[in-house]
């Protein structure tokens, strides 16, 4: 089974203003097996945050089907909602709250009950133990990234989405995140990713799609792939 399908998957944004229509997904085809990690990979416009929203329910599809874990986002949009992490790519959070606190509001608006959390193994599992209580505002751009990623976790789901989850983030941080997502696919977790940064894709991904203008233009196996390009 697939973690996630879409399925002639399109997206038309309405204009706003002189702009006429903007066809960000022309309709994409795309399995993702379970227990993949999978990189979406193209450049900038290409629609890899659109598709991305769409599996949040961020934004709405215009036509064809997006399923998670069995579940349609629009038939089933809770469900579907609770099958996956997302870690977007802001970093928006309030300043005054702790990163336990974040974990903690953020199980109970999943109803993980308190007894199931895993609040301090996953504060370790992001290196962040030593900042749990500590101001948000006071965190790095890379602790608020990884805060992000274990907040995407606290109700364990079984598929993690994250976008362009280095951007803007130096070498040294790049690795413990790649090390930390190799780490969860190991345990279990299908994990898709987006991605500009060929490297990325490389070195972390077992299979690699490639769009660009709402399309997909290539999709497989990482081995396969980078023999031809
Ligand atoms: P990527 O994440 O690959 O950079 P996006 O999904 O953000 O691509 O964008 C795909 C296309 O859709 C781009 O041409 C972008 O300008 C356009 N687009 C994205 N969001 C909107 C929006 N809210 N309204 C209109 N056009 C949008
Ligand atoms: P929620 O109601 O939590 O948003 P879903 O998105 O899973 O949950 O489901 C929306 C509605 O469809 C609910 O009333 C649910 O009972 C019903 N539903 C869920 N799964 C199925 C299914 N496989 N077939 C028919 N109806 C379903």
């Amino acid at each position: 089974a697939n973690a996630v399908e879409l399925r002639g998957l399109t997206k038309i944004y309405q204009p706003t203003g002189k702009a006429g229509p903007k066809h960000a997904l022309k309709g994409i085809d795309l399995a993702i097996p379970r227990g993949s990690l999978f990189g979406l990979l193209g450049p900038n416009g290409a629609g890899k945050s659109t598709m991305i929203n769409i599996l949040a329910g961020l934004v709405n599809k215009t036509g064809g089907t997006a399923s998670i874990w069995g579940h349609e986002v629009s038939e089933r949009p809770r469900r579907a909602r609770a099958s996956i992490g997302v870690v977007p790519q802001e970093l928006n959070m309030d300043p005054f709250f702790t990163p336990r606190e974040m974990l903690e509001l953020q199980a109970g608006l999943y109803g993980v009950p308190k007894k199931e959390r895993r609040t301090e193994e996953l504060l370790d599992a992001v290196g962040l133990s030593d900042k749990a209580d500590a101001h948000a505002r006071s965190l790095s751009g890379g602790m608020k990234r990884r805060l992000m990623v274990a907040k995407a976790m606290v109700h364990t789901p079984p598929v993690l989405i994250l976008d362009e989850p280095t951007a803007g983030v130096d070498v040294e941080l790049r690795r413990q995140l790649w090390d930390y997502v190799r780490t969860l696919n190991k345990s279990g977790t299908t994990v898709l990713l987006t991605t500009h940064y060929l490297q990325e894709a490389e070195e972390l991904c077992d299979t690699i799609a490639i769009i660009n203008h709402g399309q997909v233009v290539a999709c497989e196996p990482k081995t396969t792939l980078l023999r031809r390009v």
